[in-house]
């Protein structure tokens, strides 16, 4: 009884410490969006537990488009006229998710204002945030290897949520990511899955995070492998899994509309975004929405009224030159793979220069660099890329693996740092530069690109 008090107490006492804290920041013009829950949980570790919250959230985790399914999610629910609230202003860890309750309640924190949520939950967080917020619904994007230090072990990742999802939880998870489907077995679940497009081709990769089966152990057998082990498998040794619960089979030829199916209807989505990553995205919407019982018609209008954010690709013409920055997740050997192999579908008239910056021991000086060696850099042994210059300050470790990946040294310049990245570039060999930066490099790759701008336009002036 009196550890009961105790617990009330407590939690009012956190409640109002971090309501008070909210008011402050914003007279001071400050951000609320991490520091009111972060308190709450110190002086009360229960807290996310306690607070009131909506009837129906859906959690969304994952390796890769956590941020942009929870986002279109978002945007979906608004444009069906339901109040919704995210956490995309703030963490999408404990902090983040407990101040937007705190904002989501009333002023005693007895009712909730809006009754959906759609929480953005760091995969390392689960152990947190997942049995403390008991969510209605969890999308899993995938489970694929990221950084060294933060994810080098899909299996790992995959148990670890596996081990705090609530029992009455219902999963909504890729059905050709034979790590993800092994999650919550047990659990209420919903499938999504893309089948191998005509214009697809399966890719030599290096990366596979999933040769063995991780229910029996036996040897997964890929038929169609569409990047590291997303894909058409099958394994010898579990019972043929149902077939998936939608289905993305083709593309409307006239407008590009993707054409998707469920087990009783079958309608037309507006694309967002071109890659295949962006397809994934959007079906993992549909199958939540569609899951939680919105008719496909009801979404398929919704959605085609969201928009996507400015990618993180940028594309230019200057003269005779086009330049493409895009961004090159450096130590996640997936999407360096994707950003070198972007160079792939050019033209066969198109001659690059490709200019590679990143700074990924800027901040871990210490961080390993096995992922290089998972990395297809074979990629770059396009005959159309005449010229890799390597512009950063332990450029020889990038200049062994393109050795190793038998690209002819007579290609790679090496500069230590960014600052002469004009000067080096064979302007009358090329007409196309592609410049790729890291999130630790992105002020040296917008330098660099000034300085391209700027030697073109000198260039035509002369
Ligand atoms: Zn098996």
């Amino acid at each position: 009884m009196v550890l009961k008090i105790v617990e009330i107490l407590r939690f009012w006492l956190a409640f109002f410490t971090a309501r008070i804290v909210t008011r402050i920041l914003k007279l001071l013009g400050r951000n609320a969006t991490q520091l009111p829950g972060k308190l709450a949980i110190k002086i009360f570790p229960n807290f996310l537990q306690k607070i009131a919250k909506p009837t129906h959230i859906i959690a969304v985790t994952g390796t890769n488009g956590k941020t942009t399914t929870a986002n279109i999610l978002t945007s979906t629910l608004k444009n069906l006229n339901i109040p919704v609230i995210n956490n995309s202003l703030g963490s999408n860890m404990a902090e983040g998710i407990a101040t937007l309750f705190l904002q989501n309640v009333t002023l005693i924190g007895q009712k909730t204002k809006a009754q959906w949520a759609i929480l953005e939950t760091d995969e390392r967080s689960a152990h947190f945030v997942l049995p403390a917020i008991k969510p209605e619904f969890l999308l899993i994007t995938n489970i694929l290897r990221d950084t060294p230090r933060r994810n080098a072990h899909v299996e790992y990742i995959a148990s670890f949520i596996a081990k705090y999802v609530p029992k009455n939880t219902k999963i909504i998870k890729c059905y050709d990511d034979p790590v993800a489907m092994t999650i919550a077995p047990n659990n209420s679940s919903y499938t999504f899955s893309i089948l191998p497009q005509p214009d697809e081709s399966q890719k030599e990769t290096l990366l596979n995070d999933c040769y063995y089966c991780l229910t029996c152990g036996n040897k997964l057998n890929y038929t169609f492998r569409r990047y590291d082990h997303i894909g058409v498998y099958s394994c010898t040794g579990c019972a043929t899994p149902k077939p998936p619960n939608l289905l993305l089979t083709s593309t409307n030829p006239q407008n590009n509309n993707l054409i998707i199916h469920n087990d009783t209807d079958t309608k037309e989505f507006k694309r967002l975004g071109s890659n295949i990553a962006d397809s994934y995205n959007l079906l993992a919407c549909v199958a939540t929405l569609n899951y939680a019982g919105f008719t496909l018609v009801d979404i398929a209008h919704a959605l085609s009224k969201v928009e996507l954010p400015p990618s993180r690709f940028n594309e230019k013409q200057w003269g005779e030159y086009r330049v493409v920055q895009r961004l090159c997740k450096t130590l996640s050997p997936l999407a360096t793979s994707l950003a070198f192999d972007s160079m792939n579908n050019e033209s066969p008239e198109t001659e690059i220069c490709a200019i590679i910056i990143p700074d990924y021991l800027k901040n871990n000086p210490q961080e390993s660099q096995f992922w290089m060696y998972d990395t297809d850099f074979e990629y770059l042994l396009n005959p159309r890329i005449k010229q890799i210059i390597l512009a950063f300050s332990h450029a020889e470790d990038f200049l062994v693996r393109c050795a190793f990946a038998g690209i002819s040294l007579d290609k790679i310049t090496i500069i230590p740092n960014s600052e002469n990245v004009v000067k080096n570039i064979n302007w009358n060999e090329i007409n196309t530069v592609y410049l790729f930066n890291d999130i630790f490099s992105q002020a040296e790759s917008q330098r660099v690109l000034n300085d391209i701008q700027l030697h073109i336009e000198k260039e035509n002036h002369d």
